[in-house]
């Protein structure tokens, strides 16, 4: 499912890997969040890294950015798990806004839990979906929509970008100034099926994590848009991030031979939700893991008491 990447990638020594000069990447176990800004300037925290990671999160800002600099905000490109996980204890500490599309405000404000995920997808993300969690997450009152006009909040050179599909209200983000992109999970820059691909981090364009996408038209749409950006330099959620010259064509023929996961609960039939959260799920499509576990099972178990019946 993934485009292979021709370009070299771009990191810089030191704690933090850096995509251009003022967007440093810090990883969360298997998950990217992105400090924008200068040094000595404002600067905004996107995506904030899985649950149980604001310690790092704050060592790193400060590390960065001094103790007594909190960011201006922090943007969630959208509110799953490992992108939100920390973002109530961050604002919290630094007594900052929150911001995101105004479709995924259900999800982050307690109203709606997000359509079950589809390990059904297959690959080795599909695999360990088991065992996320789909649940919302109430922010309260530090969780506001963004601006409609596309400015983001504490950043003036960059626009938020609808890239619906992973989540209805999924957000990217752009800078024209140097075609830099955020593309939180609209496009995934490793290839989360494999499994060696995942643990050497092998750069390639990939499709949003599967068992978590829940309308593929509007996912294959919303690469299409972020290649017609024609980006320099491409930050996802998930993969290291890649630049060069040759990016904005990778990714143009990423966009051209999407291929969506060939069997799925939302597939072919999206889940569907609205200003309120969820409102449409599709009938699940049955998991044959179990039953494959439990026949391993029974096959062990036989090949054990035959092996014993013979000493
Ligand atoms: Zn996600
Ligand atoms: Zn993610």
């Amino acid at each position: 499912m993934g485009t292979t990447l021709d370009v070299p990638i771009h990191s810089m020594p030191g704690s933090f890997k850096y995509v251009v000069d003022d967007v440093a990447r810090l990883v969360t176990v298997f998950v990217n969040a992105y400090m924008v800004g200068r040094r000595e300037g404002p600067w905004v925290l996107v995506d904030s890294g899985l649950p149980g990671f604001a310690p790092l999160v704050r060592h790193a800002a400060e590390k960065r950015f001094g103790r007594a600099h909190p960011p201006e905000a922090i943007i969630l490109t959208h509110g799953h798990f490992d992108h939100a996980g920390s973002a109530a204890e961050l604002a919290r500490y630094w007594q900052t806004t929150v911001y995101c599309h105004p479709l995924e405000l259900p999800f982050l404000t307690g109203r709606s839990d997000y359509p079950p995920q589809d390990p059904t997808v297959g690959g080795a993300l599909g695999f360990l979906s088991r065992t996320f969690p789909h649940r919302g997450m109430d922010l309260g009152s530090r969780v506001r929509a963004l601006p409609g006009d596309g400015a983001v909040p504490g950043l003036p050179d960059w626009r938020w970008i609808h890239t619906p599909g992973h989540t209805p209200g999924h957000i990217s983000l752009f800078r024209d100034a140097d075609r830099t992109l955020l593309a939180g999970d609209a496009l995934a820059t490793v290839d989360q099926d494999s499994a060696i691909a995942m643990m050497i981090q092998r750069p390639a364009f990939s499709v949003p994590p599967a068992p978590l996408t829940t309308d593929w038209d509007a996912a294959h749409s919303s690469v299409r848009h972020l290649a017609s950006l024609r980006p320099f330099a491409v930050s996802a959620g998930h993969g290291r991030p890649v630049r060069g010259p040759g990016v904005a064509a990778t990714l143009e023929r990423f966009a051209d031979a999407f291929m969506r996961p060939r069997r799925g609960r939302y597939v072919h039939q999206p889940a569907r939700s609205d200003e309120n959260g969820l409102v449409y799920l599709p009938p699940p499509v049955p998991d044959a893991l179990p039953r494959q576990l439990i026949l391993a099972g029974v096959v062990a178990a036989t090949v054990l008491a035959v092996a014993r019946r013979r000493r």
